[in-house]
């Protein structure tokens, strides 16, 4: 065997034991913690959770906007195992998605990959499914694992935001941790109120809006019926027009010349689709 195909190998394998450790093991501290970090009481960390199928530009924005304006020590990655709402499921697997984001996100200052929201451990059912991943409980998890005074916040992306009220107890979430939304381009700000989980409602906090690093942030403030009030920030800058289904679509109709995804794509992430043919059919 070559020092070439033996390296790759070697990778092949780490990769699988990485892998089965994320599918295998028990929901613990340890999938929830990246590489067994410890955050120091005042860190604030970000859950950024998503199918990322495959990760993009677009993530890597929404990622630094947040990071920068609201000085995160930690933006976790977290690919999600099974989307509750997405009914047709992922198209590359969770294994080739994880190794995609932790490609994508290489060398960022703070950002890390999570396997907070990895395929949980098989049920009881017949056949055996694997439960959903829900936000919540996520989130729940996450913040048992941080020390006293460290900040949690969840960050989407707008259109994920406006199918909120659909989610798992999605009142609770906003409080489990404050929701920072990265606008998407067409999505209007007004669209807000409307998108909220039943139960709450939006005030301005206009003194928290801020503009740090160049990032504009816009604050609010969420209320729950027992009079709870949550944090709620949106960045209303961020137009970045790039989606991953339109990115699985052109690489699909483009499998020949394979420039698909040349301006979306981190490069590292564009060559591993193409070493592993994903998304061609
Ligand atoms: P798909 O098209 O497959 O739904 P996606 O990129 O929209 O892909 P995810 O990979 O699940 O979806 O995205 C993870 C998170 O990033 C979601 O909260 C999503 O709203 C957000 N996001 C993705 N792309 C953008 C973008 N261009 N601008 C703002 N937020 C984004």
């Amino acid at each position: 065997m070559s020092q070439a195909a033996l390296r790759s190998a070697m990778r092949r394998r780490s990769r699988q034991a990485r892998y089965d450790e994320a599918m295998n093991q028990p929901d613990s501290a340890d999938r929830l913690r990246p590489s067994g970090q410890v955050w120091q009481s005042g860190s604030r960390v970000a859950f950024f959770g998503g199918s990322f199928d495959p990760p993009h530009l677009g993530h890597l924005a929404v990622a630094r906007a947040a990071r920068d304006a609201f000085r995160l020590d930690a933006v976790l990655f977290a690919p999600v195992g099974a989307q509750p709402l997405k009914h047709e499921g992922s198209t590359a697997s969770f294994e080739h998605r994880l190794e995609m984001t932790r490609l994508a996100i290489a060398g960022e200052r703070g950002f890390a990959v999570s396997l907070a929201d990895a395929p949980r451990p098989l049920g009881g059912s017949r056949p055996p499914r694997r439960p959903p991943n829900y936000t919540i409980d996520t989130l729940v998890g996450l913040r048992a694992i941080l020390q006293p005074g460290c900040a949690l916040y969840c960050l989407m992306g707008a259109d994920s935001f406006f199918g909120l009220r659909r989610w798992h107890r999605a009142a609770e979430i906003p409080f489990a941790a404050p929701l920072i939304v990265a606008w998407r381009p067409g999505q209007p700000l007004e669209g807000l109120k409307a998108a909220l989980p039943q139960g709450l409602t939006l005030e301005p906090a206009p003194d928290d809006d801020r503009t740090e690093s160049g990032v504009a942030v816009r604050a609010f403030c969420l209320v729950n019926p027992t009079g709870d009030r949550a944090p709620f920030y949106v960045l209303p800058g961020l137009d970045v027009e790039i989606s991953a289904t339109e990115i699985r679509a052109q690489i699909r109709d483009d499998s020949k010349n394979r420039t698909a995804g040349r301006e979306v794509l981190p490069a590292a992430v564009r060559e591993y689709i193409a070493q592993h043919g994903l998304y061609r059919s």
